[in-house]
């Protein structure tokens, strides 16, 4: 087993489609075989730089490892870098911008045995041809005016695929099923462009076979193209692939998920503080399941249950929401360490607050959806200068001057605390309120912007636990202060 995923870098994918890589990474592991990268770069004009180099750290990100693919000397010369490279391999180049002799030598083994021919058509002949085939409201395509031609070799000219006439064909793919085409509209595209170039179709059915591709898995966008590749398998006598084209993939709007739809790439993901693994998962679910309710699996078990015949053939959706349920999932399931180590990386400096930070974090993964949520949670630990949220609690009937002789009252209470344990505070804040005849909805939020500065913190008591009574104390004084100024 042998898959590969083959994209070009034409700009920097939405997330949706790295559910190809996915798919084809977990049927290859599933079977133990091979999971190939392969950069389709022939449309040079469109080609934007970084892109590749996106591609590969993503995939490392996401902890895909690439078996084969381009290795150190062939992104250098494209001139991408990547932390992340993978190792090369017995079929490179994989890239293919730097293959262009196999290529010229396919068109010209075509060409030597009648399936291929040169063309020298002008672009102002094509454009003539193409008007005068709307005109008539004809399927536009080019005529085969040099099918039995002799273009001299050292003329500028294309390549040619000789279409056969009227084919029929059908193939069993591994998703969709038994696909036929009859007479498919297609008219001698072209092989092999003036600038030695391959199109995609050459490329992609010389490459496959070359890098002995045993399943190619890709978006159905491609589908109309496999008549092109089945009749080149057949005029190379070639055995093609099994082809699996994957459903489209919808947003929530019903519309195709595009990144001018607004659909994220894994790297906004992932500054807002998704985890890959969750990324993952939910992406493995828009169009598998292995049958059941569960919805979360590892890695290794996904590997383990993955099966082509189990992938949806109608469209999935992309819900934003189930997203950051999945993330919130998995945020819980880190282990305090983990979770540490993880938040970090947005923002280095809970290091001065770390068991603080690892007191409270069961507390902060309760609550989070992504990571990014996390740090301004926490930053009433930190030394920093944040304004409090007054206007959460100072409102009609509760005044500044009533608020400070509310926060002097608790700071005489838990003064006199003989502990600082979360049950302890708990207990004498509530029969505090209790005993002004105060609903705890009046108390709560006073203390804690005073003492938390914001609304959104983890629990109360919790927090002014790990604080500390010192800090609490003093908190509340500069709360007193900056209310009576
Ligand atoms: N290069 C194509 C793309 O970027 C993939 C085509 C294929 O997988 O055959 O989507």
């Amino acid at each position: 087993m042998r898959t590969r995923f083959a994209p070009s870098p034409t700009g920097f994918q939405h997330i949706g489609g790295f559910r190809t890589a996915f798919f084809a990474w977990a049927l290859a592991k599933h079977f133990g075989g091979e999971f190939i990268l392969r950069i389709e770069d022939t449309d040079q004009e469109r080609k934007v730089e970084g892109a590749v180099s996106f591609i590969l750290d993503e995939l490392a990100w996401f902890g895909i490892e690439i078996d084969e693919g381009p290795g150190k000397e062939e992104l250098e010369k494209l001139g991408e870098r990547s932390a992340h490279l993978p190792k090369g391999g017995r079929h490179g180049p994989y890239i293919q911008s730097l293959r262009l002799p196999k290529y010229k030598a396919a068109a010209q083994k075509l060409i030597e045995t009648g399936f291929a021919y040169r063309c020298d058509c002008t672009p102002e002949m094509l454009e003539k041809e193409r008007a005068e085939q709307m005109a008539r409201r004809e399927v536009p395509g080019y005529s085969g005016y040099c099918r039995t031609r002799e273009v001299p070799e050292d003329k500028p000219h294309v390549v040619r695929f000789k279409m056969p006439h009227k084919p029929k064909l059908s193939m069993q793919d591994a998703v969709k099923g038994l696909v036929s085409w009859d007479n498919p509209p297609l008219r001698d595209p072209v092989l092999l462009k003036s600038d030695g170039f391959p199109t995609y179709h050459l490329a992609v059915v010389v490459d496959d076979h070359e890098m002995e591709i045993t399943h190619v898995m890709r978006g159905d966008e491609w589908l109309p193209s496999t008549p092109i590749h089945l009749l080149l398998y057949q005029a190379f006598g070639w055995e093609a692939p099994v082809f699996a084209h994957l459903p489209v993939i919808l947003g929530e709007d019903g519309k195709k998920l595009s990144k001018r739809h607004g659909a994220p790439t894994s790297r906004e993901l992932r500054e807002k503080g998704f985890l890959p693994e969750a990324i993952f998962n939910f992406v493995m679910l828009i169009g598998w399941s292995p049958g059941g309710e569960q919805e979360v699996f590892t890695k290794d078990e996904i590997v383990r249950l993955f099966s082509l015949d189990r992938v949806n053939n109608a469209s999935g959706v992309f819900l934003q929401s189930k997203l950051e349920w999945m993330n919130g999932k998995y945020i819980r399931d880190l282990t305090s360490e983990e979770f540490y180590k993880r938040v970090r990386e947005f923002s280095p400096e809970i290091d001065s607050i770390k068991s603080k930070f690892l007191e409270l974090s069961p507390h902060l993964q309760e609550r989070a959806k992504t990571l990014l949520e996390i740090p301004s949670m926490i930053e009433f630990l930190t030394d920093k200068k944040i304004s409090r949220e007054w206007d959460k609690v100072i409102k009609k009937d509760v005044t500044k001057e009533s608020a400070a002789s509310l926060l002097n009252e608790l700071k005489v209470l838990i003064s006199e605390l003989s502990g600082f344990e979360i049950e302890i505070l708990d207990k004498s804040v509530r029969e505090f309120a209790e005993k002004k005849g105060l609903k705890v909805g009046a108390v709560f939020p006073l203390l804690r912007i005073a003492t938390l500065y914001t609304s959104a913190t983890p629990p109360l008591f919790e927090s002014l636990h790990v604080l500390g009574k010192d800090q609490v104390l003093r908190r509340i004084d500069e709360a007193v202060r900056e209310l009576l100024l």
